[in-house]
């Protein structure tokens, strides 16, 4: 594929910039790849597996010369972020973030950039519950939504740039308003975990079935609770804190509908259960049929392992 940026600075070199250091790589997207980590030993990591070609002790280092700026750390660093790169912004140069919440960041960033720089708000729909430059992969947004949030004045050549580069990675690009991408992704994604968090803190304090019990038992349900609540804890903190109003709300839903089964379990009312259960059960289906999962089996076993022709 052709070149989209001559010079990428990813600020932040965990899952995602290495994500996509590996999708822009393997797809020949971007001319050079920059970027800035915190910690010393995740800049060397970073070089040493191939990222980046040049990486910074400072994000206004490495944002110079750019003509695309991808915010990659966690939410609640995107503030101080934004204010340190702002007056070393190349003119033109696109900023984008990949934050798990939008109004939070666009508050957050949007007053640092610069008349003739453009910022275009961002979030990939993909994630494992590994972290660190190490855990990228150049596949994880193939089939995968981005969302975008762009201002209604946004310059739409740079828009379409930005577009055609997640496109390119093998993303989905979707565009709406902040507000709605927090409501929605409060239902999606974010109540979802904190209900995995707390499935596993309780299992975690019924002291006579955690430890040896709950590994050695753990079947498939709660097993899929703990690969979820293994996820980053910085990272979650933030969007707990930035996305506060949504979750609240659908938490406070979901308590109502919670009580509704305990109540039904309690009467012994089965048909209530029963027809809860088949609703749901169509929205899986309706979720493979997007292509946004398959419906393979997936009991958490390793396949079995290819032997080398010749062994027994
Ligand atoms: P990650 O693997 O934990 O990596 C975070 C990176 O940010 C690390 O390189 C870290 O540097 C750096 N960092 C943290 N604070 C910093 C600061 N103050 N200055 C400079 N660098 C800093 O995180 P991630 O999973 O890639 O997540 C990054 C963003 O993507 C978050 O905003 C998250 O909400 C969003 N997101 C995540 C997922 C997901 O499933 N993981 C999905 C979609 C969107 P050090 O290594 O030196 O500490």
């Amino acid at each position: 594929m052709t070149q989209i940026y001559r010079r990428v600075a990813l600020i932040g070199l965990g899952l995602i910039a290495s994500s996509m250091a590996h999708a822009m790589r393997a797809n020949g997207l971007a001319g050079e790849i920059v970027g800035h980590a915190k910690s010393a030993e995740t800049r060397a990591t970073a070089l040493e597996i191939g990222i980046c070609d040049q990486v910074f002790a400072s994000a206004a280092e490495a944002v110079q010369g750019a003509d695309l700026v991808v915010l990659a750390v966690p939410v609640g660093a995107m503030a101080a972020i934004a204010a340190e790169i702002g007056p070393h912004l190349a003119p033109g140069c696109t900023v984008t973030d990949v934050g798990s919440v939008k109004q939070a960041v666009v508050e957050a960033v949007a007053p640092h950039i610069p008349e003739n720089a453009v910022f275009i708000p961002g979030h990939p729909m993909a994630g494992t519950e590994y972290s660190g430059p190490r855990s990228g992969f150049a596949t994880l947004f193939v089939n995968r939504w981005w969302l975008l949030t762009p201002a209604a004045d946004t310059d739409p050549v740079a828009l379409a740039r930005l577009e055609s580069l997640l496109k390119a990675m093998g993303a989905k690009v979707n565009q709406m308003d902040p507000a709605h991408h927090d409501q929605v992704l409060a239902v999606v994604s974010h109540t979802p975990h904190l209900i995995a968090y707390t499935m596993v803190g309780v299992a975690d304090h019924l002291a006579q079935v955690s430890n040896s019990e709950v590994i050695e038992y753990s079947a498939s349900g709660f097993r899929d609770f703990t690969r979820i609540a293994a996820s980053d804890p910085t990272m979650w903190r933030d969007v707990f804190l930035t996305n506060k109003d949504a979750v609240l709300d659908i938490l406070g839903r979901f308590a109502e509908e919670l009580f509704v089964l305990q109540r039904a379990i309690r009467m012994g009312d089965g048909d209530h259960l029963f027809d809860y259960f088949t609703r749901t059960r169509a929205i899986r289906r309706g979720i493979i049929e997007a292509g946004q999962d398959t419906s393979a089996p997936d009991f958490g076993r390793a396949p079995a392992p290819v032997k080398p022709a010749g062994q027994a």
